[in-house]
């Protein structure tokens, strides 16, 4: 069990009061709302400290890391990625680095860079602007439901196995490794992959399930077996794998809550910021007195709404993933190793949520009509070719 640091007892002292605005939830999306908020009394609250529960195997593109100022807590950084199939195992370059990293020394760091307080309680629900919590009743015109995938400040939230979601557990034995590897493997999980993460002295072994009704923990253990590691420290959670409305009955949602995770590769961490990023910016709008609530929910919404089309598609390929015969799901594998089509692949793969560095952000919606165009010459290609 990990150590539980969070307020207990007489530290769980009564909570209230009115804020400028009110982030549920302290990980990824909700730190990075906070980093954007300036000049207003900001509550952050979740039911553990900053850090204090992973909530992922924490691999991110090294350049977005480096975007945040996060660099001291990477573990580790790789240039390409090794997929394994049944048929044969083949090396991806990658035109950019991905890098795993360290959670807590992460959370710490992306927290430094806000100057909002934070409070340990239990969110339980919402009336109006009033967040209910199990330390009382916060209140706030602008409220941001950082979550993750129960949406909790919904009208309605996901109940798994029905809803759209995802399976993920992983395992974090001692170990070392010199590559991201991945496993598209049905005798593992018939809808899904499996993956090993280095992390310096850590490995972070796991399966993900696409099928909610698919249980991860014994193709877990027996992919830990296989690569000779111990199946210990369990992490896992359930990952949506369909985008939501990112603004909703005058709440603001991102990261998990809004289903902003990446279907087919589950990688949500990115993100989370890039939406969070976002998100704190039309608040800092409201706070700023240059928009109303209404026109800040919706520009936020919109911006979201814009990025649906590319959600979407990657959920058609998550989808179609599984049912492509082994034997053309080994060939693809192997091209991708060719680094033209692979470097022109993660690029596009990058640019659905690129870093605020990154020159293509200042032109995003140009670059998005760009990428949908591309996709879109390819896939004629691809059936003209086929
Ligand atoms: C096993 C696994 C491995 C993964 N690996 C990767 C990876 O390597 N790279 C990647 O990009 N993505 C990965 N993902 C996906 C990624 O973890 C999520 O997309 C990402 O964490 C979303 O960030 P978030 O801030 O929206 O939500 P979360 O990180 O889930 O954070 C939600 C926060 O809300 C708090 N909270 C929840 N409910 C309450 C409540 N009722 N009251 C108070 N606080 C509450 C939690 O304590 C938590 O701090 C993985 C997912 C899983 C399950």
């Amino acid at each position: 069990m990990p150590e539980r640091r969070t307020k207990r007892g007489n530290d769980r002292t009564q909570l209230g009061g009115e804020y400028d605005v009110l982030i549920c939830g302290a990980s990824f999306a909700g730190l990075a709302v906070a980093r954007e908020l300036r000049g207003a009394r900001v509550l952050v609250v979740d039911r553990y400290e900053v850090g204090e529960r992973q909530t992922s195997a924490c691999a991110a593109p090294t350049e977005w890391i480096r975007a945040l100022g996060l660099e001291g807590s990477v573990k580790q950084t790789f240039d390409r990625l090794v997929v394994h199939t049944p048929h044969g195992t083949s090396a991806w370059p990658l035109p950019f680095t991905f890098s795993t990293f360290d959670y807590p020394r992460l959370c710490e760091l992306l927290d430094d860079q806000n100057d909002a307080e934070f409070e340990t309680a239990k969110v339980n629900g919402r009336s109006g602007f009033t967040v209910h919590t199990d330390r009382g009743d916060l209140t706030a015109p602008l409220i941001v439901d950082a979550l993750g995938w129960r949406r909790v400040l919904a009208g309605s939230g996901y109940q798994p196995p029905d809803a759209p979601l995802s399976r993920g557990l992983e395992v974090h034995p001692h170990g070392s490794g010199g590559d991201l590897e991945l496993w598209i493997d049905r005798s593992y999980v018939p809808a899904g992959y499996g993956w090993s993460f280095p992390a310096d002295d850590e490995l972070r072994i796991g399966v993900g399930s696409f099928e909610p009704r698919f249980h991860v923990k014994e193709p877990t253990v027996r992919l830990a077996e296989d690569l000779g590691e111990d199946a210990v420290r369990y992490q896992g959670n359930w990952i949506p794998h369909k985008i939501r409305s990112a603004a909703e009955d005058g709440v603001f949602f991102a990261g998990d809550s809004a289903g902003h995770c990446l279907p087919l590769t589950a990688e949500g961490i990115r993100t989370a910021w890039y939406f969070g990023i976002s998100c704190g910016r039309e608040l800092q709008s409201v706070v700023d007195g240059r928009a109303t609530r209404e026109q800040a929910l919706a520009r936020y919404g919109a911006f979201s709404d814009r990025h649906r089309w590319k959600f979407d598609w990657m959920l058609r390929a998550q989808r179609a993933v599984p049912r492509v015969p082994p034997r053309l799901l080994r060939a693809v594998v192997a091209a991708m190793g060719r680094p033209a089509l692979s470097h022109r692949a993660f690029g596009h793969y990058l640019r659905i949520a690129p870093p605020p560095s990154d020159r293509l952000v200042a032109g995003a919606d140009r670059i998005a009509d760009h990428v949908h165009h591309e996709v879109n010459r390819d896939a004629v290609r691809a059936t003209a070719a086929g």
